[in-house]
């Protein structure tokens, strides 16, 4: 069922042979627009539609990147994404106040004393926004999401508008935000460089942006990250290559730091991989295989909020809290084992290799 091939490092993976190249035009970056003249390092096959991408790094700014063409069917794709990884949407973050990003985010809005009109991008199911809110933010809350299902999840004083990025950032170029955050959505635009640099013409002079990315240097125990390729993540960061982005449009690095590794951050690389193959089970189990086909287990839920497992599970946010609770006790439970292994991962493992990086820039006030 599981049938992802290949699964390939980003550094060092295997090379396919180039002669499934000689197609291929050598592309520009798509982070800084640098042409890049050498053959891709990998490819990946993706379990959809079983479309082949190339894998180039840019020796420019450190970014490793794919070109996803205009055609792909994206929206489709992530229709059907969902049902394959058996993927609620409840199992990708944890719950706002375990966030390790947006606990960044508030220690550098207490430290810089950052306040005023704030645009999330990407705002998926609002939750920054409603953290923001229960922080006493001051000034007004703005979101963009693409996915209409996700901003209709949003509870709280504040305005998401539904568009596509791309269209939203090209239709608002005035300066009009005092901070812009961006969490963990960069690494799935096909073009990274150009949004930034829409988003930093966005800012007022003296304006923040906060940008947060998978980290590609991060410990991985297992390699099978298949959400870590395109057509999902288009883009891989590290320090270097965040720098250099800042950099070339015109934004000052006042912070830059790597998520903290931790037992808890080791504990879920081992609790996760069986989860999500639950998650299917579970699924067929309660609504038979048929019913479950299309849908994800969260969606099958919400439709049936009168049956027995509905009312024992409750609704998206008690889901988050039960999915919490149980990696918890999983934590718990195999600490024995993987408490001392953790430890020397930590020594070994400085804490570079934290799962996140976490940018805030500040745009110069004007002479
Ligand atoms: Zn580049």
């Amino acid at each position: 069922m599981f049938s992802v091939a290949p699964y390939l490092s980003t550094r060092g993976g295997p090379v396919r042979p180039n002669v499934i190249y000689s197609s291929y035009a050598m592309p520009d970056c798509t982070a800084c627009h640098a042409p890049v003249d050498e053959r891709p390092f990998a490819s990946f096959k993706e379990p959809i539609f079983g479309r082949e991408f190339a894998l180039y790094r840019c020796r420019g700014c450190d970014v490793t990147f794919s070109v996803i063409p205009s055609e792909f069917p994206l929206r489709d794709w992530y229709r059907k994404a969902d049902q394959f990884y058996g993927e609620t949407a409840w199992i990708i973050h944890p719950p706002p106040q375990d966030d390790w990003r947006f606990r960044y985010f508030f220690k550098s809005m207490r430290r810089f004393g950052l306040a005023g009109e704030l645009l999330d991008v990407g705002s998926g199911d609002g939750r920054f926004l409603e953290r923001a809110l229960g922080e006493g933010w001051r000034g007004k809350l703005n979101g963009v999401e693409f996915n209409p299902d996700m901003a209709r999840r949003r509870t709280g004083d504040f305005t998401v508008t539904v568009s596509p990025l791309d269209e939203f950032l090209a239709k608002h170029p005035e300066p009009a935000y005092d901070v812009i955050v961006i969490f963990d959505v960069m690494e799935h635009l096909a073009e990274p460089g150009a949004a930034v640099r829409r988003i930093a013409g966005m800012l007022k002079p003296g304006g923040y942006f906060a940008v947060t990315v998978p980290n590609e240097g991060r410990l991985r125990l297992f390699e099978r990250e298949s959400w870590d390729f395109p057509p999902n993540h288009n883009t891989r960061w590290t320090s270097q290559s965040l720098r250099a982005l800042a950099r070339r449009n015109g934004l000052e690095v006042v912070e830059l730091r790597v998520s903290p590794f931790s037992g808890r951050g080791l504990s879920d690389q081992f609790f996760y991989p069986p989860w999500r193959r639950a998650v299917p089970l579970v699924k067929r189990l309660l609504f038979g295989r048929e019913a479950a086909s299309e849908k994800t287990l969260g969606q099958l839920l919400d439709e049936h909020p009168g049956g027995a497992a509905a009312s024992a599970l409750g609704d998206a946010s008690r889901r988050r809290q039960i999915e919490v609770w149980l990696s918890r006790i999983f934590y718990v439970l195999t600490w024995p084992v993987l408490g001392p292994l953790s430890l020397l991962l930590c020594a070994a493992a400085p804490s570079r290799r934290g799962a996140g990086l976490y940018l805030l820039t500040r745009k110069p006030e004007e002479d």
